[in-house]
């Protein structure tokens, strides 16, 4: 089924690259896109590597009205000896088929959008950056272009792919992030579209981030939909706490966001023999650590941020404040042998990495 051909159109017009110091998240984007159709008759067709370029689409495509809509975040990184790599595209792949089924949306082949992947990261390798804790990121996602107004699964999609050089995301190490809990907005509920990685998740999100940014926080943590007494997740990133030398992460819920990262904490944790435990926590159950001098470390983990320590955690009132606002010991080690195996500065036993050329 998935022999792989595709048509490659070069941009004759390469852009000029940003210097590595200028890198942001997600501002610049490089020479060529990759895109795939959709529709009855012929499934997935027509894939083709083309110069980067506005998509046209009808006012009354579906996407622009109802948010039919999934993506994906990975990213490719050069090692010291110029060698580009992947890590765990394939969970990536599985996770945005998942969120396909969960929003009506034809799956794709796996397979192949991971050779795609591959190819577009090599016709576009120089934009990789080189500097250290710079990456390529990868945006696969996938769009409703039928037009029309009925809300029903469109009959027509796009599947784009975009790449985009972004720097560190720690200018100096890693830094602890003070974070708020939530106690008004909710995220996403049980039965909800939580776990999948689709718009519609961020575009409710934007408020409760807008207002704790005002206050100085970075991010929001959000609790459960319907009692909002449990955690779940921070912003776009899973979260752990390390109580009495245990390590918990709530466990998977249907509204909780499944991250490759998380997996892969989870996997290095049991590597080393460090208890770790996937199961409901309470924001009491926090404080109550914090208050019995138990609650050693909390950090968000996620595609872009890797390893993001947690200094400091406001619920209401009251403010914990997790190991002195420094990054902990735990968090160090996890942020180094991640982005050891992912740059190739280190040996990667749980077999993660997918190597781009060849
Ligand atoms: C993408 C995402 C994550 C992190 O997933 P990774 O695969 O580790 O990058 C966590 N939470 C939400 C809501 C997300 O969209």
């Amino acid at each position: 089924m998935s022999e792989y051909t595709i048509t490659v159109i070069k941009n004759e017009n390469p852009k000029s690259k940003p210097a590595s110091d200028e890198l942001k998240f997600g501002k610049y984007f490089t020479d060529h896109m990759f895109i795939q159709d959709y529709n009855m008759e012929k499934g997935w067709h027509n894939a083709r590597i083309i110069p980067y370029q506005p998509v046209a689409l009808d006012p009354a495509a579906m996407i622009f009205h109802y948010g039919q809509t999934v993506f994906e975040g990975l990213k490719a990184y050069r090692t010291k000896d110029n060698e580009i790599q992947l890590f765990r595209p394939n969970k990536n792949m599985e996770r945005l088929n998942r969120s396909n089924d969960r929003i009506c949306i034809p799956p794709i082949d796996e397979e192949f959008a991971i050779k795609a992947i591959k190819h577009l990261v090599k016709i576009d390798s120089d934009w990789i950056p080189a500097a250290e804790g710079t990456s390529l990121y990868i945006r696969p996602f996938i769009i409703a272009t039928e037009p029309y107004l009925g809300v029903n699964p469109s009959a027509t999609y796009q599947f784009i792919v975009i790449l985009s050089p972004v720097g560190a995301y720690y200018e100096s190490g890693i830094n602890p992030v003070k974070i708020a809990v939530e106690n008004n907005y909710v995220r996403a509920v049980k039965g909800g579209t939580g776990e999948a990685k689709t718009a519609g998740n961020y575009a409710s999100s934007l408020k409760a981030q807008e207002v704790v940014a005002k206050e100085g926080y970075a991010q929001v943590l959000w609790l459960d939909g319907l009692e909002k007494k449990y955690i779940e997740e921070v912003g776009s990133m899973n979260v752990f706490f390390k109580i009495d030398g245990k390590v918990i992460t709530p466990q998977l819920n249907g509204s909780i966001l499944e991250g490759v990262t998380r997996n892969s904490v989870i996997e290095m944790l049991k590597h080393w023999d460090i208890p770790v435990v996937e199961r409901k926590i309470s924001m009491q159950e926090i404080y109550n650590a914090y208050e019995s001098g138990k609650l050693e470390e909390a950090f968000g983990s996620g595609t872009a941020a890797v390893i993001s320590p947690i200094g400091e955690l406001a619920w209401g009132e009251k403010k914990i404040y997790i190991n002195n606002g420094e990054t902990g010991e735990l968090s160090h080690k996890l942020y180094d042998t991640l982005t050891g195996i992912q740059y190739g500065k280190v040996e990667d036993p749980f077999g993660w990495i997918v190597k781009v050329s060849n």
